[in-house]
């Protein structure tokens, strides 16, 4: 399947609805997609009808590969590669004949599915797709015409600029473009739960800022690498992150000294929003993200996760909270960062966990657990020493 006049069409999906911002949105789909193809060529990018056109300016663009880098851009829920002809029957057939012939000779079956957005055009979409239907059948005669479930649809597009052929299309990632919905900080461990959280925030169109609490030598380089690496799937749907890696081992290391054990994991995570509402202040993040799912460990009970975000003054979106473990496993593999997430290293959670961790921890008890730790200090040093790895995009 080749032709000088192929194209992709990507469907958009809620953006339509957005009213008087609609323009705004597509805008910056149209740019977002323009900077995830920056590497691939030429391309003549344009939106009519809440359909974004992406012409390749070089004939021997690659469309295949084009099309799995754009499967993953939020904001398009339908990708289509389409050949282009003028609108007029015999040119509409003429172009399903040969443009759709591979897909014809592999198919039993076949219908003609017509979409008419020019409403001038002077057959109905019923009489269109008859009309190609009936040539196709003369012109493939083992293919037979069938309504219901047929192998192939031949979808004809009737638009104000052009008639566009195509076979059918494959779905997109949705949500919202990048960007659409400002920026957040996203708490990375290394688990399965923080990817599958990221992903889902950044889907509504935020970006991300990941943050790694890291805490050598209790925790390895490897288990570093491995949250890098995390970052690194992720960025097949946000492009590149700015990954920021924060020591934590002399937090873990006073805490573990100086505060009752039971109370150790949550005033751990309680540094972890102190320390990421800092670096949201100083980098435009209006939210901070975590993995937390009710119920799944100690400290996410809903006593343990109101202590928590107590000590944090900007929303914590929690976006796996109501999610089985199932679930969240589901959707890992479908973005591809189970695999990775599942390699044992420990993540600095797993280093001075307590044997009995209180499970229905109170602010008061935590604040007085907290009396004894510099915790201004033990931030700001914290803050000091953050490393910023740059991880660009995979595909
Ligand atoms: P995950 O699978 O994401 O590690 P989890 O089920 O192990 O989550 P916890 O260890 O309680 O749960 O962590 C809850 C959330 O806190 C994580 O999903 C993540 O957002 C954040 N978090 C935990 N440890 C770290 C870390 N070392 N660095 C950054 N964020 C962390
Ligand atoms: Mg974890």
């Amino acid at each position: 399947m080749s032709n000088k006049n192929e194209i992709i069409l990507l469907k958009l999906g809620e953006v339509v609805l957005k009213g008087l911002n609609k323009r705004s949105f597509e805008q910056r789909l149209m740019s977002n997609i323009r900077k995830r193809l920056k590497d691939d060529g030429k391309f003549n990018i344009y939106c009519i009808q809440s359909t974004i056109y992406l012409e390749p300016e070089d004939e021997n663009c690659d469309l295949d590969y084009i099309m799995s880098k754009l499967k993953n851009e939020f904001g398009v829920v339908a990708l289509s590669r389409a050949a282009e002809c003028e609108k007029n029957e015999d040119a509409i057939f003429e172009m399903c004949r040969s443009y759709l012939a591979d897909e014809m000779k592999k198919a039993s079956t076949f219908k003609v599915e017509t979409k008419r957005s020019d409403k001038a055009f002077h057959m109905t979409s019923i009489e269109l797709s008859q009309y190609v239907g009936g040539l196709l059948a003369e012109a493939f005669p083992d293919v037979k015409p069938q309504m219901k479930d047929p192998d192939l649809t031949v979808c004809v597009e009737v638009r104000d600029r052009a008639a566009y052929v195509h076979g059918g299309s494959v779905p997109g990632a949705g949500g919202l473009p990048r960007g659409a919905g400002g920026r957040a900080i996203t708490l990375l461990s290394g688990g399965i739960d923080s990817p599958v959280a990221s992903y889902m925030i950044a889907k509504r169109g935020v970006q991300l800022t990941p943050v790694h609490f890291f805490s050598f030598p209790y925790t390895s380089e490897a288990a570093k690498q491995k949250v890098l690496d995390l970052a690194q799937i992720l960025t097949r749907y946000t492009g590149p992150l700015r990954v920021l890696i924060v020591p934590f081992t002399r937090i873990q290391e006073e805490i573990h000294a100086k505060c009752p054990e039971n109370y150790g994991t949550l005033i751990m995570r309680r540094f972890m929003m102190r320390i990421a509402e800092r670096i949201a202040e100083d980098s435009n993040c209006k939210a901070i993200i975590t993995g937390e799912s009710l119920g799944q460990v100690a400290s996410q009970t809903l006593e343990a996760m109101a202590c928590t975000q107590a000590a944090s003054n900007i929303p914590v979106l929690q976006p796996l909270i109501g999610m089985d473990k199932t679930e969240i496993i589901e959707t890992a593999r479908k973005i591809d960062t189970f695999e990775t997430a599942i390699l044992p290293f420990e993540d600095c959670c797993t280093v001075f966990t307590p044997r009995h961790p209180a499970t229905k921890p109170s602010l008061e008890a935590a604040n007085m657990a907290e009396e004894k730790l510099d915790i201004e200090a033990l931030v700001s040093e914290a803050i000091l020493g953050i490393e910023r790895v740059w991880v660009n995009d995979e595909s």
